[in-house]
């Protein structure tokens, strides 16, 4: 038995997870608190490690802490590069350094959807797929991929950036400076405004409540979802397809039509052997992933 402290850091909120590693893993203790963003990257970082400090010494035996973050990371390093969604000044932040030193222990650094995939794939709706893609729809769209069991980092750890590919080749401009990327189309405020909505929650409670232009702004949302992720049935001849973020509450609303493209443009796969599922996990996937992350 190994118990691992995994902590997902986000614009509003920072949550953590103690996860315990045996025959069947668990998960011990959670907790969050508001993101202390007053002094930008400075008090991020000093939260992160307050936050592990307190862990270690309230929780027996931990021995490992992974860290989530949204952006872009250079996680051998276990610095950041970019993260748009924390306010700081995050090109080059020493993270794992001082969290090495905080809790005298090993730290590791990942992608938060990265870390999303992973656990799905440990704990949640993509327990034994042999190849899964998840896809967390909020702020951003961001993704992460197992191959073969196993979570796939690829060049710099960028593997599995779902929401960069492009959708439209003239589209609207995408935060990462190229155009027409799915992001640009499918995160949380492009889907209100498709909508008609101010915020993505309200846009699933129109559309549920029948109003024409929120459903034709999920549908057409979902639509590109369809043809971002038949890009990597295609590619990538993933079994299982796990979605998570707030709009995943939409449930068959945005599973279906995303099914129905997935169908529509794949033949070169056994289509209907193939999963497309929400998460599990809830708001807690992120720590929990990272957690596993960090304990290997
Ligand atoms: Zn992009």
């Amino acid at each position: 038995m190994s118990r691992h402290l995994g902590l997902d850091v986000g614009g509003t909120n920072l949550k953590w997870a103690v996860v315990e590693r045996d025959l069947e893993p668990r998960v011990l203790k959670t907790g969050v608190l508001p993101t202390d963003t007053r002094g930008g990257e400075q008090s991020v970082v000093r939260q992160l490690l307050d936050v592990a400090k307190t862990v270690f010494a309230d929780v027996e035996g931990v021995e490992s802490v992974g860290v989530g973050m949204p952006g872009v990371l250079e996680p051998e390093a276990g610095v950041t590069k970019f993260i748009p969604n924390i306010p700081g000044h995050w090109d080059g932040v020493q993270v794992i350094g001082p969290m090495t030193d905080a809790v005298r222990s090993p730290a590791r650094l990942i992608n938060d959807a990265r870390a999303f995939a992973l656990a799905e794939h440990g704990f949640g709706a993509g327990r034994g797929a042999r190849a899964m893609l998840g896809i967390t729809l909020g702020t951003g769209v961001g993704g992460g991929l197992i191959l073969d069991g196993q979570l796939y980092l690829g060049h710099e750890g960028t593997a599995g950036e779902f929401g960069h590919q492009t959708i439209l080749p003239d589209g609207p401009r995408c935060g990462c400076g190229n155009h027409g990327c799915l992001e640009a189309l499918a995160r949380a405020d492009a889907i209100a405004a498709a909508c008609g909505q101010s915020s993505v929650e309200a846009a699933v409670a129109a559309a549920r409540a029948g109003d024409e232009r929120a459903q034709h702004g999920l549908r057409e949302a979902a639509r590109y979802l369809g043809i971002g992720a038949s890009n990597v049935v295609v590619l990538l001849a993933v079994d299982r397809i796990v979605i998570g973020g707030g709009i995943a509450a939409a449930g068959e609303m945005l599973l279906d039509p995303i099914r129905q493209e997935i169908a529509r443009r794949v033949h070169v796969t056994d289509v209907a052997r193939i999963t497309v599922v929400a998460g599990e996990l809830g708001i807690w996937a992120g720590a929990i992933g990272a957690a596993l992350h960090g304990s290997t």
